[in-house]
Formats: structure tokens, sequence, C-alpha cells
């Protein structure tokens, strides 16, 4: 398979484009692989490319039940960010962060990172001294931070509501300038494509339907494409996790939401960064095409329709007005929804399980779109060699029982609030 470079681009330019060659194989799966990975998102792909790449376990598939990036993966709002101000979070986060700033060239696709910053807006004092508190904790760790006050705010982002009777007041702002987006199909399939030139098997429309055993331990897969038998296998489903995980007999403190995003139709340039605002938990963005990107928080209920309800459509609809008032007389283009899986204190979860053979990734709530990469090279390292990284060590499944909680936004015990 050839290497992506200006010279081919040229030269397949100069020959009508006709001789690309596929991005990667659609083989039949084999009788037994090394490592089975399930799930073919984000997660399930960076796994079974950096086994290959970091670790030189080339015999994996992964079992995908639909189409690769047709999850959440394909599905969110796509901001990248590392202000995390937990113990366990900070590292791991930062570690994302840097492998994103290099995965253009590591996977020879361009994944279209872009680094135009991120700003959190705070609408109280107290919220100022949360949000300073955090950006000290960045800082101290080495990641980049900036606090910034109503008048810096309002020279940067002139467009929110500055007015004496705004519903959300705007007091001032954390900016991490590294932070930003990044094109979420292009990352799936830039992974996809390294992973197959590794000779990862990528296996669409094979949904795992059960666990085969030896005794206690697992030893490959039951799918709607056959037995595969395994040495090690890998759960990296998302919202489909604790359903997964069930059929192996396992219970988990997940619960799986629906989260929707919403496009607006195509505007000229007018947001060059990323916004979230804490109050009313609502972030925007502008894509490439033009159109404003933006949620809210998840429906309240558990689901794994992917669709959402009216009443949260209607609470980012307000909150998108109230915030930036120019945008009242925006038309509304496109709103889906994914499932996410939401712990309980709104941290991931990347371990060997209890169960033998048995690895587990899932648990990423709002956040597993910019952790992709750590994600990945974390879980590899961790089927690979039976121990945690140094950076997903605090992400047990037994910190639960253990009170070992990492609670980035203190909300307590409640999946729907994290
Ligand atoms: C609307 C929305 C906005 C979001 N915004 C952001 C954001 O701005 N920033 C951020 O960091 N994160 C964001 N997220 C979260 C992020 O998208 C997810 O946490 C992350 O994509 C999850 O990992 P994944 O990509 O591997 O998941 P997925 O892409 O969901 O991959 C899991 C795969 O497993 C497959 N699967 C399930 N069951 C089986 C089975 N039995 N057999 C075989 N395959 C199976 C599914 O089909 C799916 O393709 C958002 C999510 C949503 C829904």
């Amino acid at each position: 398979m050839s290497r992506y470079s200006a010279f081919t681009l040229l030269k397949h330019g100069l020959s009508g484009n006709r001789g690309w060659p596929r991005a990667w194989r659609d083989p039949e799966p084999k009788p037994h692989y090394d490592v089975v990975i399930v799930g073919g998102g984000g997660h399930g792909l960076a796994t079974a490319y950096y086994l290959a790449a970091e670790h030189g376990i080339h015999n994996v598939a992964v079992l995908e039940r639909g189409w690769l990036g047709g999850g959440n993966a394909g599905r969110n709002t796509t901001i990248v960010r590392s202000n995390y101000m937990m113990p366990g979070n900070t590292g791991f986060y930062e570690l994302s962060l840097k492998l994103w700033e290099e995965l253009s060239r590591d996977l020879n696709y361009n994944v279209m990172f872009s680094q135009r910053g991120q700003y959190n807006i705070c609408h109280s004092p107290a919220q100022m001294d949360a949000q300073r508190r955090r950006g000290n904790v960045m800082r101290a760790n080495g990641i980049d931070a900036e606090l910034f006050d109503r008048a810096e705010v309002q020279r940067r982002l002139p467009y929110l509501d500055y007015s004496p009777h705004a519903r959300f007041p705007v007091h001032g702002a954390l900016f991490q300038g590294r932070a930003g987006n990044a094109r979420h199909d292009a990352v799936v399939w830039g992974y996809a494509r390294a992973a197959d030139r590794q000779g990862v098997d990528l296996i669409q429309q094979c949904e795992v339907v059960g666990f085969i055993r030896d005794g206690e331990r697992i030893v490959g897969v039951e799918t709607t494409r056959g037995p595969i038998r395994a040495g090690k296998v890998g759960l990296a489903v998302a919202g489909h996790t604790s359903h997964v995980a069930g059929m192996a007999g396992l219970r988990l403190p997940i619960e799986t939401h629906a989260l929707q995003a919403f496009v607006s139709e195509p505007l000229k340039p007018m947001i060059d960064t990323v916004i979230s605002f804490a109050t009313a938990h609502f972030y925007i963005s502008q894509s490439d095409k033009g159109g404003l990107v933006f949620g809210g928080a998840i429906d309240m209920y558990n689901t794994y329709a992917q669709r959402g309800g009216l009443p949260v459509v209607e609470d980012v609809l307000a909150a998108a007005k109230a915030m930036i008032p120019s945008v009242s007389r925006v038309r509304l283009l496109r709103q889906w929804a994914g499932v996410m899986d939401m712990t309980m204190d709104g941290s991931p979860i990347i371990t060997k399980t209890p169960i033998d053979g048995l690895y587990l990734n899932g648990g990423w709530c709002y956040g597993g779109f910019k952790a992709t990469p750590a994600s990945g090279f974390c879980f590899a390292h961790t089927i690979a060699t039976d121990r945690p990284h140094r950076e997903n060590a605090a992400f047990t499944l037994d910190r639960f029982a253990k009170g070992y909680q990492i609670e980035e936004r203190g909300a307590g015990p409640h999946p729907n609030a994290q």
C-alpha cells in the first residue's frame, strides 16, 4: 500500500484519480487471533494499531457489528482538550493531547487536528475561583492554561452576551490554547488504514453475541459470522459496554444515556475557537464547512436509541440563544444522538477484568473522542503486558468498591450528573 504524500496526490490527480488503492482490506475472519478487539470505533481501532505498532502483536482482529466509525466516533462534536484537574485524569489527557499533536504524521493520514484553543466561560465569582484552581493544577502539571477576565474575553469573543441583563453574565474564562478540534471520520479512517497496514484484520458487519470459555477463562467470541477464538479479548464498545460485558457475566457501574449534537446551516467564519459554558452545559465551535456545531447535556433517561428527546433540543437551543444572541435567526440543519457509557464518577475504565482473558475499555461519558489516542495506547499496553500503563493505572474497575473514585465534576455517584 502506497504512502500518502504530495507526490502520490499529484500522480493520481494527473491520472484522473482512478488508481487509488483501497484504504484497507475487507478480509474474512480467521478462526484464531492473538487478540480480538470488539468495537470498530476510534478506541478499538487505535488499540489495534498500537498493539501492532508498539508491541509487535500483528495477529489482531477488530470486530465491528456495523461499519467502522458508525458509533460515537462518527457522531461527536470533536472537542479535544486536556484541561483536567484530578490525579489520574491530568496525565492521561495530556498524553492524549501530545499524541494528537503528532497523529497525522504518525498515521500518514491528515486527521485535520486544529489547535484553535478552547474557552471555559465562567458565569460567577465562584466559577472563576474554580477555574483558577483548575488552571493552577494544569500549569503545575506542565499543561498550558490562561485565565482571562471579562474584558479580555469580550475583546476575544465579542459575540457573547455582555449586556447588563444577560441571563448568563460573563465573568471571565479559562483558556487552553493547545486544545481544539479534529475531523472525527478522518481519525477513524486514519487509524483503520494504519492498523490494516500493520496486518490487523478489520471485520465489519460482525456482531459479537457471546463469549467462548475454557473453564473460567475467555478464549474467544461467538459472532454473527461464526466463532472466533482468541488469546485475549478486549472490549471497546462505548455505549454498549454494560450490555456486551453482561454477556461475559460482568456487571459494571455504567449506565447508557443519549447525547445529542446539532449543526446549523453553513455561515461565514464566525467562531474560530471552541467555547464551553459551564452553567448551562453548552459548547460550540464552527466546522470547516461553516456549520455551527454544538451540544449540551445528556438526555437524563437510560436508552440505546440514537435519537434523543425534544426537551434537550429546546434546552440546548435556549442556551445557544442566551449565550450568543446573534444565533437566534440561524436555522438548525441537523440533529442526531449517540449513546454514552456514563460511569459513577465520570472517569473511564481501562483495565484487565477479573475474568481471565477479558480486558475492558469503557466509561468514556462525554469525553472519549479527545481520549482516543491515549485510550488506544494505554489499552494496548494493558493487553500486551497484563499491566496498566502509568497513565491508566488509576482507571481500575475496583476503584468504585475501594472508594478511589476520580470525581472531576464532584457530582457524586450519579451517572446522569457526570
Ligand atoms: C453527540 C456526542 C458528542 C460528543 N462530543 C465529544 C467531544 O466533543 N469531545 C470528546 O472528547 N468526546 C465527545 N463525545 C464522546 C465520544 O464520541 C465517545 O466517548 C467516544 O467516541 C467513544 O469511543 P469510540 O469512538 O470507540 O466509540 P464508538 O465509535 O461508539 O465505538 C464502539 C463501537 O462498538 C460497536 N459495537 C457495539 N456492540 C458491539 C458488538 N456486540 N459487537 C461488535 N461491535 C459492537 C459499535 O457499533 C461501535 O461502532 C461525544 C459523543 C456524542 C454522542
